[in-house]
């Protein structure tokens, strides 16, 4: 199977661009492949995907940013 890199790509681009237009926060409580190690998570909002590294991180943020 090739793998079609463009097309890649402009997925990678069309979900930053989703991610960075969210009205926000963003709320990733999808799992969208659960048969992967961490999953990978759906923004409700935006539609978004991050892995779960970024999903944690970016809720650990929220939580810090609560404090302040
Ligand atoms: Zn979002």
């Amino acid at each position: 199977m090739k793998i079609d890199s463009h097309a890649i790509l402009a997925q990678v681009r069309a979900n930053q661009a989703a991610l960075k237009g969210c009205p926000g926060p963003h709320d990733f409580s999808v799992n969208t492949e659960p048969q992967r190690l961490g999953g990978r998570w759906r923004c409700t909002r935006c539609g978004g995907e991050v892995d779960f590294l970024a999903r944690h991180w970016y809720q650990n943020g929220l939580v810090d940013g609560g404090k302040s």
